[in-house]
Parts: C-alpha cells; structure tokens; sequence
C-alpha cells in the first residue's frame, strides 16, 4: 500500500540539505508520495530506507524517456486522471511512420516534412519529436538501412517496429546510440525481446489483445527485469482504444495497478484512411490519455492544430505562461527610442512584441511581473496601476539606455496614467496606447 507523505518522510535523513532540489525533506516527501519526485534525488538515503520506500514511492504511471541528446521524449509519470486537478506534466510524443516499403520519393518526402514542420508560438518551437520506422518488407537489410537515413537525416526520436525479433535487433543495433523504443514483445517473441532491451538499455512495448493479456504480459516483462515498457492494448478501433486509454489511466492512479502502470502507445493511423478523421482520433488521444501517438502523415493543416492542442493541455492551468521580468529590445532600439511598458502575460507580450515589429520601430519593451495576468485583469488585480508601474520603470533600468522620458502602455485603461505620472514625477510624460494591437504600429509610427 502507498506510504503518506509522512510516512515517507520518517525514513528521510531529515538533514534539509536541499540537494533533491527541494528546500526540505518534508517537501520531497510530499513530492514522493504525489509520484512527483524519485528516490533517487536524493543521495543520503540509507539502504534500509530505500528497500522499504522504493516500492511504495514509485510513481503510478513509470516515467520513462524514448531517445538521446537534445530530442529526448519523455512520456508517463502522470499522477492525475483530469488536468484540472493538477496539471499533467509528460505531453506525448506525435510520430510520423515511415515503411521500409515505401518508395524513395516517399520516404524523402516525409522526412522532410518531419524536418520542417515547426512552428513557433508562445515564445516555444512546437514540433513532432518521433519517427515510428516500420519493417514491413521482413528483410532486416531494407529495414537499417532506412533506419541509417533517418538517423542521419533527423534528430526523431526513434520507434522500432517489426514482427521479426532478428529484424529487430539489427535495427537497434543500428541506432542503439539513439535509445529506440522496440515495438513490440508479444507473447510469441517475448523471451527474444526480453534481452535486446535489457542488453541496449532500450524502452520496450508491449502488445496484447486485451487488456487483460496486457496485464500478464507486462509482470512477465517485469518480472524479467524490465522496467521501461509502453504499453499497447491492441484495439484499432477508436472506441475501444479510448475506452482502453480511461481504463489503464484509472486502474493505474486509483487502484495502484502496478501492471498497468505504464505510458501507453497508441496509432490512430491504423484506425482510419481519411486523415481528418486520423487527427481528430489523435486530438482524443493528446486528451486522454496517450504517451505516444503514431501517424500515418504529417499535414501542416492537422499537425499545428495538433501541436497547439497538446501545448494547452500539458500547460499546467494553475500557472498561467509566463515571460521573464525585464527590458527585451526590439529591433535595434537606441537611446531615441520608444519605450513600451506590458505585462508578463506571455500571450500579451506576444502579441504587443509582434506589433511592434510588425511597425518596424525599433523600441524598448519593458514587461513587468504581474504574475501572468493580461494587461486588463492585472490592472483590476490592482497589480498592474500606475504606481506600481512607476515603481518598476525607475528600478528596471530603462534610464540607462534613453535619454527622453515618455513611455507607452498599449491596451491600458486611462486610469493608470494618473497614478503613474504622479509616482514618475513631471519630466515622463505617459502615453496610453490604442487598446487593440493592430493599431499599434501606426500609433508607434507617428505617435512615439
Ligand atoms: Fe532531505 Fe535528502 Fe532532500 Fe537532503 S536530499 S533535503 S536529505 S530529502
């Protein structure tokens, strides 16, 4: 049964040398019992301890990580069935599938959309992460060799898939380097499987046609050693896989069902022919509750929306997104130019910063901290008025870098401007810009 956070922390060395990254041990052992932190953090832990907590501190839903160097996926480590109860913290890996079958023109054509496919938003790159390389031809040579393009061609994050253990093997011997997930130990081939992911140190899936042969299937693999595994339930049809998606997210967070407790796989493109239906099937899995989504193609139309969709619902919603406090020029301002003021809200600094370059005036954009509020509602948050705005022009160091005195803030109310002036003292003068953004680069243009 899983200790409380006190329990746990009775086995703690108590010694608050923050090492774990947190300032306590009362605070790790809150974060242990959540299934939000590892053991492992932390190093003073005695062998008597760690026996008894390992078992009881590991998190409901295994983390585990697909891939090397900088495009590491990491997928699991979930301990809520709804974000709004938390946040979810290991947004899936989206994989385009690439066959050993496909002809040249095909498979280059994927690989470029793969490289291409990014979008910035939010200050972020969203981008798929994973190529699924499927041997559909049974020969191990056609299979590394296309597994040799992709690795030289991409940083994907590799899924390895085959019917055929010896097929597999030499696919992994091929980019063992790259941490490939091997997809996957069945009953048939689970004994083979067993020891190429133990000896490359790679995550293995694991397929049956239910889940209750999943179940057996996965203490098998654990059993054997294995601690890395993804799970597959087998249904391609898109009700039964959601069902299965619900039931392996609840048995494993409210019935501590350690054989189920694991990211799971899923492949909306084999579910469907028609790819709206095949992003609309993978938007129910970025939901609920996928570790990792296989389409057949990627299409710029589907995938941003895709993209966009599981930045929302791995964004933590207790947390609005924010920016950094402090002075971002823009352009190439001098002491001449114009001086914004906005607030951290990242969505607001977006959209003011797009403005103003969009205006092409080069200009300070000084963003203060309040708290990710939008301009509007941290100004009715009483964290966004003109004392407290005055308060942070003079301490942010914007002096230094103009010699006028005039700021504007886009989109605020003209109440501020009062309280503001005041606090700044008569030689600012304080414009307050057009609330909408379009209208900002004219007002910057002529006004600033
Ligand atoms: Fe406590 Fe261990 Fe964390 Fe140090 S590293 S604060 S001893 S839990």
């Amino acid at each position: 049964m899983a200790l409380t956070g006190i329990q746990i922390f009775k086995l703690l060395p108590k010694t608050n040398c923050k090492e774990c990254g947190v300032p306590t041990c009362l605070a790790f052992a809150m974060n242990l019992a959540a299934g939000k932190a590892e053991l492992s953090a932390c190093p003073y832990v005695s062998e008597e301890a760690k026996a008894m907590l390992s078992e009881a501190s590991a998190p409901p839903i295994r983390p585990l990580t697909v891939g090397s160097g900088e495009n590491v996926v990491k997928i699991g480590g979930e301990t809520v069935l709804f974000r709004h109860e938390k946040t979810f913290v290991n947004k899936p890996g989206i994989a385009i599938l690439i066959s050993d079958t496909s002809p040249e023109a095909e498979v280059n054509s994927r690989l470029k959309k793969f490289k291409e496919l990014k979008y910035e938003r939010v200050g972020l790159t969203l981008r798929p992460e994973m190529i699924a390389v499927k041997n559909e031809s049974g020969d191990s040579q056609k299979f590394v060799s296309l597994i040799n393009q992709v690795k030289s061609e991409t940083d994907a994050a590799l899924i390895l898939i085959s019917q055929k253990a010896e097929c597999l093997a030499a696919g992994v011997k091929a980019c063992a380097d790259r941490v490939p997930l091997i997809y996957a130990a069945t009953n048939g081939n689970s004994e083979a499987l067993v020891s190429l992911a133990k000896e490359n140190k790679c995550p293995l899936a694991v397929k049956a046609d239910n889940l209750e042969a999943l179940s057996q299937l996965s203490d098998k693999l654990t059993a054997a050693g294995l601690k890395d595994l993804v799970l597959d339930s087998g249904s391609r049809t898109v009700r039964k896989a959601f069902e299965d998606q619900v039931f392996i997210r609840r048995a494993a967070l409210n019935q501590k069902n350690r054989s189920l407790g694991f990211p799971t796989i899923t492949f909306p493109c084999e579910m469907t022919n028609d790819a709206m239906k095949e992003a609309l099937i993978a938007a129910t899995f970025i939901a609920k509750y996928a570790g990792i989504i296989v389409l057949s193609n990627f299409h710029g139309e589907s995938l941003f929306p895709l993209l966009v969709e599981r930045l929302n619902i791995y964004t933590d919603p207790q947390r609005p997104m924010m920016m950094q406090q402090g002075i971002y020029p823009i352009g190439n301002p001098g002491e001449d130019s114009p001086v914004l003021i906005t607030t951290n809200f990242s969505l607001t600094y977006f959209i003011v910063s797009a403005e103003i370059e969009a205006s092409r005036v080069s200009s300070w954009l000084l963003v203060m901290d309040t708290e990710g509020l939008s301009v509007l509602t941290a100004w009715a948050a009483g964290k966004f008025v003109g004392d407290a705005i005055g308060g942070f022009i003079k301490k942010s160091g914007i002096t230094e870098k103009v010699k006028h005195r005039r700021v504007v803030i886009p989109g605020a109310v003209a109440a501020v401007s009062g309280d503001l002036e005041e606090e700044l003292g008569k030689d600012w003068e304080v414009k307050i810009g057009p609330r909408e953004a379009a209208h900002l680069t004219a007002y910057l243009k002529v006004g600033a």
